[in-house]
């Protein structure tokens, strides 16, 4: 893993200054270890003191039928066309890209290093950009196991900048149990979170606090755009009705002034006001109305649950069960950086 797992930024912090990174963060110890370890399930990243995969009671779940999406790269505007398909219990996850059709798990282990400004895999120098939202709606949606096929480009693409598009698409075509190729079915776990954890630095922070049901609180400060300012969003109980209602249809947002220099340099070709809610420091939003008073604040949960998807494996759910409180932007990579420092340990590499 090494130095593949620390995040790269998602969708909407190309408009930004980057925030973290690996070299200046830290990670505290554990407050505390939970006394029954010993009845934890077996999990395939060990059986750590700090989280644990647990049953959740339900099965795995897959799309009942084909999705074919289609539409234009942020960055490069190529227009690329997809196909989700079903996909057997206990395979994850995965796209096939490339005119050699190689496999990349939606997996922290798939996951670029460097400066590119999307969250992006990459396997055997092919890369797939900005696989966030789509990521986020099918682990909004439950949707456990699925091939997702790329032709054309290396971006999955922006639609309306938000999971909404993909939160319809799936629901039309609906999901049904997976199982593997001897018809048996699966049950989904979900990483556990037993202890608290956290992440500080210069203001910002990251907590994952023990909890029965998945929380989110999320702080944003934009003191240079009035309009955005510093906004709370909470969501409690997360599950594909929430996160249908309250999250989906947020989308991305940039500050003009901030983008102008990239639009200029040709970064993002396939960024318009279609596909994101520009907020100018001076004017203000340039092209309202928003969808939710709070839509930037709600985008980066959006964010959030696709990045953090990527902890997924086997089928199982990615989005740990605990009250994560992230405060302002780009802390994302810091939840990353957690999370892969949470595998790291679990694996004892650092223990
Ligand atoms: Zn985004």
């Amino acid at each position: 893993m090494g130095s593949k797992l620390v995040a790269r930024a998602v969708l909407c912090r190309l408009l930004f200054p980057r925030f973290f990174s690996s070299a200046n963060s830290h990670f505290e110890k554990p407050l505390s270890v939970p006394p029954d370890r010993g009845r934890r399930q077996k999990t395939p990243y060990g059986n750590p003191s700090r989280w644990s995969w647990q049953k959740t009671g339900k099965l795995q779940m897959t799309l009942a039928n084909e999705i074919v999406m289609s539409g234009r790269g942020l960055h490069s505007g190529v227009k690329s066309v997809l196909n989700l398909l079903p996909a057997n219990a206990g395979e994850g996850r995965y796209f096939i890209v490339g005119a050699d059709c190689t496999k990349i798990p939606a997996s922290l282990s798939f996951l670029e290093d460097g400066t590119r400004l999307c969250t992006t895999l990459i396997k055997n120098n092919v890369r797939l950009g900005t696989v966030e939202h789509l990521l986020s709606a099918l682990e909004g949606l439950g949707v456990d196991n699925c091939r997702i096929k790329i032709e054309q480009g290396n971006e999955v693409p922006l639609l309306d900048g938000s999971a909404k598009e993909w939160v319809e698409a799936v629901r039309e075509v609906g999901l049904s149990v997976a199982a593997n190729d001897s018809g048996i079915t699966m049950e989904r776990l979900a990483l556990v979170v037993h202890a608290p954890m956290n992440f500080f630095k210069d203001g910002s922070f990251v907590v994952a606090f023990p909890s029965p049901k998945i929380r989110i609180t999320y702080g944003i400060d934009f003191p240079q755009a009035p309009a955005i300012g510093c906004q709370w969003f909470s969501c409690f109980g997360m599950d594909e009705h929430v996160y249908m209602k309250e999250i989906a249809a947020s989308r991305t947002f940039c500050i003009y002034e901030e983008v102008e220099q990239l639009r200029m340099n040709g970064l993002i070709a396939g960024g318009s006001v279609e596909n994101a809610i520009v907020c100018s420091t001076s004017e203000g939003w340039l092209n309202p109305p928003l969808r939710f008073h709070d839509e930037p604040c709600r985008h980066k949960v959006l964010d959030l649950v696709g990045d953090l998807s990527l902890l997924a494996s086997n089928g199982n759910q990615g989005f740990p069960v605990a009250h994560i409180i992230v405060f302002k932007a780009h802390i994302t990579d810091s939840c990353l950086m957690k999370a892969d420092k949470m595998l790291t340990l679990s694996q004892g590499k650092y223990d």
